[in-house]
């Protein structure tokens, strides 16, 4: 990870193990700088710092709250004066707006995994039913023993390993349980080609604007889901 990757990660960032904030250290072993647990340098794993919707939507309010706070914000959401707002809008590929007949279906594809559309735990993506990152950290939570996951920028030997080109924004996510790491990763590229590519429509547009802003995070994101998945096991409970 590069210094400048090291100090941005500060920001967001805290550790995964104790939430307590990221710091850059000097390590004298190895002669550069590390990101680090502020708190404990034994520590590893970094996760992004959630926001109190996030923390619900994952289903760690009761962490925040105290015990009980996630069943009741949960009841709270399925009520009609909040319920329409909560519902998702659109479909994320296409951005066509949901049917009434979309809503249902995602409804009853969100029950049957036990997961619930008003905390964003299901989305329509090109027309095809997927759980949402926050769906698969919901899923997570219930575990007994949840994973913990941490992310992390790729160095440039796993980049060079994945023949990932020097502008593409990689990132790697990774696994514990019971402290310890698991082999199982996610991978989540952005190509540097992908950040200037115009709207076919409009040529003054990015076609992607919001990889285009955010691209780092974007990688981050593809390599949390794709690691989701792979440990995360859907049961349909009905
Ligand atoms: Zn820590």
């Amino acid at each position: 990870m590069e210094y400048d990757e090291m100090r941005a990660m500060e920001k967001t960032h805290v550790c995964a193990m104790c939430g307590a904030p990221a710091v850059t250290v000097w390590d004298n072993e190895n002669n550069c700088h590390q990101l680090a647990c502020g708190k404990d340098k034994t520590h590893n794993g970094f996760k992004r710092a959630t926001s109190a919707q996030t923390a619900l939507q994952r289903g760690k309010m009761d962490d925040l709250l105290g015990p009980g706070a996630q069943t009741d914000l949960e009841k709270r959401a399925k009520e009609t004066s909040t319920a329409l707002k909560t519902l998702p809008q659109e479909d994320l590929g296409s951005h066509a707006k949901l049917t009434i007949m979309d809503i249902g279906a995602m409804t009853q594809f969100a029950e049957s995994l036990g997961l619930n559309i008003h905390l964003n735990h299901a989305c329509l993506y090109y027309g095809e039913l997927y759980p949402t990152i926050d769906g698969y950290y919901y899923l997570n939570n219930k575990r007994e023993k949840p994973f913990r996951i941490g992310t992390r920028p790729m160095t440039t030997e796993e980049k060079a390993v994945h023949m990932f080109e020097e502008g593409a924004h990689a990132w790697i996510a990774e696994a514990w349980l019971d402290g310890v790491k698991l082999p199982d990763t996610g991978i989540g590229y952005v190509a540097a080609a992908d950040l200037e590519l115009r709207s076919k429509k409009d040529p003054e547009k990015w076609r992607y604007p919001v990889v285009h802003d955010k691209p780092q995070r974007m990688a981050e994101k593809r390599a949390e889901w794709q690691l989701l998945r792979k440990l995360v096991s859907l049961e349909v409970k009905v």
